[in-house]
């Protein structure tokens, strides 16, 4: 399996803005052979970047989208109309979704079974708060999530992506140590009997992609900020083997 390289745009980047970005980002990583990319644009993006990256090896993720298929949901984005524009992918349960947006553990797990029956795949982000890792929680937020997240869907896992991302390294600066990220890769890990895929993510940049990737733990990043900037998400794209 390739490493993953998923870049989440957030609110960044309007239509004009983004096919600027992607069309650069094309030039210098688009040859990448050994690494899946995963570009995350804004819904109001998807169709530029789907337009530019058809020939590519990059993919398509939306950052969000609702449970349900259609109907009277103002406001909301059908995982149908992502896929329509060409998604394979598509972010679920963000912390800035379930910290900002107030997305509860059993809104995610609609979404997660919704990803599944359509065939999106989804990249389901879980993590703790600096408190819950100051009190010594992490082992026991991570679970409830992970418990309450995948309910009725647990011998699906192997079918959806996990992104391990601490709420207090995205955004931040900090980053998680190759190590920490580690040991709750394992723990994450050790709660299935499938094989499953997890990425780290947190504060990924150029500076600490490397060690981050060097670690067998880390299957792939998911990568806010850094994805922004053309230069640095292809040096972390084109990540150099310790
Ligand atoms: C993210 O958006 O998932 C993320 C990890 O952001 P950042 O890389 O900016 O910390």
């Amino acid at each position: 399996m390739n490493p993953i390289i998923a870049g989440n745009w957030k609110m960044n980047k309007d239509p004009s803005e983004s096919r600027v970005l992607i069309q650069r980002l094309l030039e210098l990583a688009g040859d990448v052979r050994d690494r899946d990319v995963i570009i995350c644009p804004p819904f109001t993006s998807l169709a530029a970047v789907s337009e530019l990256i058809k020939n590519s090896r990059f993919k398509l993720g939306a950052q969000n989208m609702h449970w349900e298929r259609n109907g009277a949901f103002t406001g909301e984005i059908s995982g149908l109309f992502l896929k329509s524009l060409g998604c394979e992918y598509v972010i679920i349960g963000h912390s800035e979704r379930r910290h900002i947006m107030g997305e509860t553990d059993e809104m995610i797990n609609k979404k997660l079974k919704t990803a599944l029956e359509i065939g999106l795949i989804s990249i389901f982000c879980i993590g703790e708060t600096e408190k819950e890792r100051e009190e010594g929680r992490t082992e026991e937020v991570i679970l409830n999530q992970l418990k309450k997240g995948l309910r009725d869907i647990e011998s699906e896992v192997h079918k959806i992506i996990f992104a391990y991302e601490p709420v207090w390294a995205i955004g931040t600066g900090k980053t998680a140590t190759p190590r920490q990220a580690s040991e709750v890769h394992k723990f994450i890990r050790k709660q299935f009997s499938k094989k499953i895929t997890i990425l780290y993510g947190g504060s990924v940049n150029a500076g600490n992609i490397d060690s981050l990737m060097a670690e067998k733990e880390i299957e792939g990043v998911l990568v806010g900020g850094a994805s922004l900037k053309p230069e640095e998400f292809t040096r972390i794209i084109k990540f150099q083997q310790m």
